[in-house]
């Protein structure tokens, strides 16, 4: 999970070729440039990977207006981070106040200057790089450097509403590692955590599609989600999750499930749809981990939530 400085995507908006050629090549060496002729190009393109870090708004264009396409951008979660500055020829200070209002980050009035478009460009990428570097810090588990429950939520948030577009299936998988509390009372805290450590590098790297993602949930449990993904995909993977770590032979004399340390998996998989909620497959996982502890733990319950229903 590396945070290695790329290099900064500017979309420029505006319907006159002329002033995307100009603005283009002021830019174009230092940054990625596309460009959008209207804002309804605007709103596809900002949502496209990769995704803008800056956009340059036009106001007056036919269509869709820049007010309107800034508007937009900030009620989607996928487009509302992206800071925006007006590049426009309407110059009274209502025109500025009402787009610095509507969530832009700046305002600038044609006839521009090419070196202070250049300049106040280069601050507002500065600020979002930072914003960026911050937002994935607060979105990491400090102890495992997975990400954190915090992130499980908005993900599950964004991948569960995707379900519902496409209709596909999205698995859930909870686990918890086994007699984790005489683990920590027999080897001490430090090597609690080190087993924590472990075993969320193991999960990790139990995972391959992009999209596939695991958090640390809390204490010695985990969650996972898998988008596109059925009951017998999701047992696949929590199948694999348990071999792995079993098979990493951390020595745990008091397990009451056998002589390493070993994990005990929920999985619950549904067709996001009408009366149905991220919650409810959630606690469906819950439920199954649940079971699995009380069967005897290192294993794995499944249930179709759709199915039980
Ligand atoms: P079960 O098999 O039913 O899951 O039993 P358990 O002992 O694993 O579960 P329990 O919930 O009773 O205990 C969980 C323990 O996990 C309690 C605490 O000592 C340990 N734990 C939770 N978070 C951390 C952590 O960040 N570091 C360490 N070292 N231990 C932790
Ligand atoms: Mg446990
Ligand atoms: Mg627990």
């Amino acid at each position: 999970m590396g945070f290695e400085r790329r290099q900064s995507r500017i979309l420029i908006v505006d319907d006159s070729a002329f002033n995307i050629s100009i603005l283009g090549e002021a830019l174009g060496d230092e940054y990625q440039i596309a460009v959008a002729k209207s804002g309804e190009e605007a709103l596809r393109l900002a949502e496209q990977e990769p995704i803008p870090d800056l956009i340059l708004l036009d106001i007056i264009m036919p269509g869709m207006d820049g007010h309107k396409v800034c508007r937009e951008l900030k009620s989607r979660p996928a487009t509302q981070g992206i800071p925006v500055i007006f590049i426009t020829a309407m110059d009274q200070e209502g025109d500025e106040t009402r787009g610095l209002e509507l969530g832009a980050v700046d305002y600038i009035t044609k006839p521009f200057s090419i070196p202070i478009v250049k300049a106040r460009v280069k601050t507002h990428l500065e600020l979002k790089h930072k914003t960026d570097i911050l937002e994935h810090l607060s979105s990491l588990d400090g102890l495992t450097g997975i990400a954190n429950r915090r992130r499980f939520d908005e993900v599950l948030e964004l991948e569960w509403r995707r379900s519902r577009r496409t209709g596909l299936s999205l698995g859930i998988i909870m686990l918890d590692i086994d007699s984790f509390k005489n683990y920590n009372d027999h080897y001490g805290h430090a090597a609690g955590d080190e087993c924590l450590r472990t075993v969320a590098k193991t999960l990790e790297e139990s995972l391959h599609r992009p999209h596939d993602f695991v958090a640390r949930y809390g204490g010695e449990e985990f969650v996972v989600i898998l988008p596109d993904t059925d009951l017998q995909g999701g047992e696949t993977i929590a199948s694999a999750m348990r071999d792995k770590v079993n098979s990493l032979k951390i020595t745990h004399d008091f397990s009451s499930a056998g002589p390493y340390v070993t994990c005990s998996f929920g999985l619950a998989v549904t067709v996001p749809g009408v009366g149905r909620t991220a919650e409810q497959l959630v606690a469906a996982a819950d439920r199954m981990l649940y079971k699995a502890k009380q069967n005897g733990r290192d294993r794995i319950e499944i249930t179709d939530v759709a199915v039980d229903k």
